[in-house]
């Protein structure tokens, strides 16, 4: 053996050019470690998911003839992290010529795998993981150094330069965005298809993570672990979106609804961010799909989902490349406060909160407008500290890997970047959930009533936020009319949704 080759757990790119032919020089080496497991709780259901498919890809890559080293967990040789594991095999391989190490997502690792590359001996070659539709430096190269950037633009200039949805130059159908048309509650006697779930017995691991004494959250179904875990199951996965809700997805993108989890939606975000499927291939299989059954997806379903991959998962990881580090320290109101206990438990009579974290807990996952709309704006309403909600989301989902989370968290849901992915902050009272999903309905509080006894709490705290906020949002023109809002109302108004708020606020715990 002259080279390693290092495959992180988010690497799992069975298309990288480092498989297509086998060298009996080079070992591949992959690692289940605490460095990993421990920087935040994670999910059960997340950190099963990662070392089943780490450990299917390392099967799949022995089948085919490569040279693979695994440590488990529980390896008495494992040290549970990565340099010192390296280090161990370097050791006992007096002929190694080199490491090579695909480039990781995340600024953590990346920093790590560079101090360590610093201290070797012998070469650390650097490679692409092959797997993104753009570099890191895309926005500085496109735009400019440090330009602001909104999403649009970026979304536009990928459709020219890959081609998709274009017609001569031109968006096919003369419109770049049909989000208008893709805004709709799921009314009633709409039932979406159930949702493809696989059925993994994945019991050993679950115990040998306990044995390894593994602080995570949430449950698992040990006997029917329903994430992908491998390529073909990913594929699947992909078929069964373009089949049978790619026709409705746009449509119902926003909805939310307490007998449907997954609705309309992909569920195909960890499969991508393992790198189990390709953008490129998501979108093409979809384009594909669209083609041959135009009669059943129209431009609007599938535009909005092609935006969605080359447009907002992009658009997200290059501001994360062009921002880190600073961007992970920023906390533009300065936000304090602690994460009410029921983000760990569900336990809350505010139905909307309930259901999106109940369900979180329970499949290691909730849809965008879940995320966004109710835990992340309630968190936002409530001043809680950006580094302790980003701590939720790291842990929580099962795709969650800080190049993606972070901004996501930090910037397009709590805006404590001050603006530079969102142009507004993603607030609303209650009546917005009201009006995407039936959560209200089953509710102890009534969406309709600001102050007094069982008034929703969203609603005295959206405006609590807008008068705490004032100086800061008054000069956004896309909350002008909210800020006038405010200040037209009466003093005693005023009063009572501040008092409202704080009592809510003191009380937190008990909501
Ligand atoms: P669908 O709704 O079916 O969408 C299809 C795909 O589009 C997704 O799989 C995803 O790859 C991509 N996509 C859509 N929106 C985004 C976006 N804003 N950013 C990146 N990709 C996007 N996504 C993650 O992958 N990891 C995270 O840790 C994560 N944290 C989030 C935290 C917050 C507060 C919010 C508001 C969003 C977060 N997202 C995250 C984005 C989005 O919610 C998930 O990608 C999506 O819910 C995954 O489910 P799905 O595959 O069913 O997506
Ligand atoms: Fe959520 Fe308020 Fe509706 Fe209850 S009434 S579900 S707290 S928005």
């Amino acid at each position: 053996i002259s080279e390693v080759a290092l495959i992180l757990g988010d690497q799992l790119n069975a298309s990288h050019s480092w498989f297509k032919t086998v060298n009996a020089k080079r070992l591949f080496v992959l690692m289940e470690i605490k460095q990993e497991t421990n920087y935040v709780t994670h999910h059960i259901q997340k950190v099963v998911g990662f070392f089943a498919a780490m450990r299917q890809f390392a099967q799949a890559l022995s089948s085919a003839g490569h040279q693979v080293f695994y440590f488990t967990l529980d390896a008495d040789h494992n040290q549970q992290n990565i340099a010192s594991n390296l280090t161990a095999l370097a050791t006992v391989m007096p002929q190694l010529e080199g490491f090579s190490i695909q480039q990781p997502d995340e600024y953590r690792l990346d920093k790590y795998l560079q101090d360590f590359a610093a201290e070797q001996s012998i070469p650390v070659d650097w490679f692409d993981t092959e797997h993104f539709l753009c570099q890191r430096s895309v926005l500085d190269d496109w735009f400019g150094p440090k330009k602001q950037v909104v999403m649009e633009s970026f979304y536009r200039r990928m459709r020219k330069s890959t081609g998709y949805l274009m017609n001569d130059g031109k968006p096919l159908g003369g419109k770049w965005n049909y989000d208008k048309a893709n805004r709709n509650k799921l009314p009633k006697g709409q039932t979406p298809p159930a949702p493809l779930c696989f059925s993994h017995d994945v019991s050993k691991l679950v115990a040998m993570l306990e044995l390894q004494n593994i602080k995570t959250i949430g449950t698992i179904d040990s006997k029917n672990y329903l994430w992908p875990i491998n390529r073909k199951e990913s594929r699947q996965l992909l078929d069964h979106f373009v089949r049978y809700l790619l026709p409705n997805f746009g449509r119902f993108q926003d909805a939310m609804h307490t007998d449907y989890w997954a609705l309309y939606h992909a569920r195909i975000s960890f499969a991508l961010n393992t790198k189990m499927l390709s953008p490129r291939e998501v979108v093409e299989r979809a384009l594909t799909y669209w083609q041959k059954h135009q009669e059943d997806v129209d431009l609007a379903q599938i535009e909005g989902f092609i935006r969605q991959i080359i447009g907002w998962r992009e658009f997200i990881r290059a501001i994360y490349w062009q921002q880190m580090p600073a961007y992970a320290e920023l906390n533009f109101f300065n936000h304090s406060n602690a994460l009410p206990d029921f983000f760990w438990t569900g336990a809350t009579r505010m139905a909307c909160l309930s259901h999106a974290i109940q369900q979180s807990l329970d499949f290691a996952y909730a849809h965008h407008i879940q995320r966004l709309m109710v835990t992340g704006n309630f968190a936002l309403l409530l001043g809680v500290n950006p580094t302790v909600v980003d701590g939720w989301y790291l842990g929580i989902y099962i795709d969650a890997i800080e190049w993606v989370e972070l901004p996501n968290t930090r910037g397009m849901s709590q805006f404590a970047d001050g603006g530079i992915l969102a142009t507004k902050p993603y607030i609303s009272s209650g009546s917005y959930i009201n009006k995407m999903s039936n959560y209200c309905t089953s509710c102890a509080y009534q969406v309709d009533k600001k102050v007094g006894e069982h008034a929703c709490p969203f609603n005295s705290l959206y405006w609590n936020f807008i008068d705490q906020h004032f100086d800061k949002l008054k000069t956004n023109p896309r909350m002008a009319l909210m800020t006038k809002q405010w200040e037209q109302r009466s003093e005693s108004d005023k009063n009572s949704l501040r008092a409202q708020a704080q009592f809510y606020i003191e009380n937190i715990n008990t909501l």
